[in-house]
């Protein structure tokens, strides 16, 4: 008998993970368009599922309500039912956003930035992570043998993601035992953070499926190879041109893009809490480990926060359409809609302000004196997730582009999850948040 199946109705919380309601498949979309009842209180659900502290107690109701064009359909077992997700934005009953909807947040951000300066974010995010399936061979970093060891894992999962419109374009051993990566094509907007969500769960989806587990916790053991979220952007104008690359200009940055990057670069120690979201994010954040620890721009290097990203001079590439910026600060214990919204909104204070970008420091900040850092502008980020919040709590812009109930309400949800963290070792904390992620 086929049975009938059952679809997700899901938003990504503050701790980054998926959490909904089911429904079944044949259930009219019209019907379901009015969305699903959630409690307020349900997105202080810390990442280890656990609440401690809330705003909204037991009171209140918010609707999750399906953004169809989002549907994931997972068919991975032809004697099994498919799995099926949806991602939902968060609305008052009344269909207005709820003002502490993260997807919402992302949208306000995009809607200034095309209102004020025609502008639109082309971004494309990159996931590391450690597969449980793929058996471990001394010497096998970036091996073509790391590649065979992991059986039908890649093929299958690049296929899935492909069916359901992520659009990878690479899967690659990395560098740490069992650890992979797969990049995606760029996109416009909202639908980058929707892939990288997407591309999570997917990925974890295909790994369970082959009776193992996709890992995207920031750190799999002290002093170990991190998994970042690395995040490719640029700038294109109203016409749907490339708007990000003069050769003419320092580091080839076009004016807009170099005030939205410096926007950007000045506001990270502010808004890292929201994209390195987790303690041992600060553990990933640390020289020599390929991440990123000062607020810089550099060229071709891999340790800034903002790496100018190479521009092969090969016939036919056309670099005003290839040129990019990476922003490596980043994890996936952060929410995506947060990550770009953070990037986003920064970048329009520094479009607002018309900043220019500092000098491209292609030293290592740490070896300059306390005086020319400052007047490079750069700066030592957070070293722990508390360091990183106290620096979002005292944001003026921040917490005016998030509004005071979300930034207020992030705050207490990211302090829960310090206090659960309380008199573990570190060893023990490490796999706690392997366990979540
Ligand atoms: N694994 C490094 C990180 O944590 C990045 C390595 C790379 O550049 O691919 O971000
Ligand atoms: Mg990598």
């Amino acid at each position: 008998m086929k049975q009938k199946e059952i679809v997700m109705a899901c938003i990504c919380d503050y701790a980054s993970q998926m959490r909904g309601k089911g429904y079944w498949t044949d259930k009219p979309d019209k019907a379901i368009a009015g969305g699903v009842g959630l409690a307020p209180t349900n997105l202080m659900i810390t990442t280890f599922g656990e609440i401690v502290n809330t705003p909204w107690g037991a009171k209140g109701d918010i609707l999750m309500v399906p953004d169809m064009e989002t549907k994931v359909t997972l068919d991975l077992d032809k004697d099994k039912s498919r799995e099926h997700f949806v991602l939902c934005d968060l609305k008052n009953l009344d269909g207005s956003a709820w003002e502490c909807c993260p997807r919402d947040w992302l949208k306000r951000g995009l809607y200034v930035l095309n209102n004020e300066f025609g502008l639109s974010l082309k971004s494309a995010f990159e996931h590391e992570f450690h597969y449980s399936g793929a058996s471990k061979k001394l010497g096998n970093a970036y091996g073509l043998d790391a590649m065979r060891l992991q059986g039908e894992f890649a093929n299958t999962l690049m296929n899935a993601l492909e069916v359901n419109g992520v659009n990878p374009e690479m899967f690659m051993p990395e560098y740490g035992e069992q650890q992979y990566e797969v990049t995606c094509s760029a996109s416009m907007g909202l639908e980058s953070a929707d892939r990288a969500i997407k591309l999570r769960e997917i990925t974890r989806s295909v790994a369970r499926h082959f009776g193992h587990k996709a890992t995207f916790s920031p750190i799999m053991g002290m002093g170990k190879t991190g998994n970042g979220v690395h995040i490719h952007y640029s700038l294109v104008d109203a016409k749907g041109n490339a708007n990000s690359y003069n050769p003419e200009l320092l580091g080839s940055i076009d004016r807009e893009l170099a005030s939205f990057t410096a926007g950007i670069l000045r506001a990270m120690p502010e808004f890292i809490a929201l994209t390195a979201s987790s303690v041992i994010s600060y553990e990933r954040l640390k020289p020599n480990r390929w991440s990123a620890t000062y607020n810089n721009l550099a060229d071709k290097d891999r340790e800034a926060s903002i790496r100018i990203c190479p521009l092969p001079k090969i016939d036919g590439i056309n670099p005003s359409e290839r040129f990019n910026l990476e922003f490596r600060a980043s994890d996936a214990s952060a929410n995506p809609y947060m990550v770009l919204a953070s990037l986003v909104w920064s970048g329009i204070s520094g479009l607002r302000e018309e900043l220019t970008l500092p000098q491209i420091i292609q030293d290592d900040p740490s070896s300059l004196t306390k005086e020319e850092q400052k007047a490079l502008r750069v700066k030592r980020l957070p070293q722990s997730l508390d360091e990183a919040l106290t620096y979002l709590e005292e944001s003026k812009m921040m917490k005016s582009s998030m509004g005071d109930a979300f930034h207020q309400a992030y705050l207490i949800h990211k302090r829960s999850e310090l206090s659960l963290l309380e008199g573990l070792s570190d060893e023990e904390i490490v796999n706690k948040y392997a366990q979540c992620y």
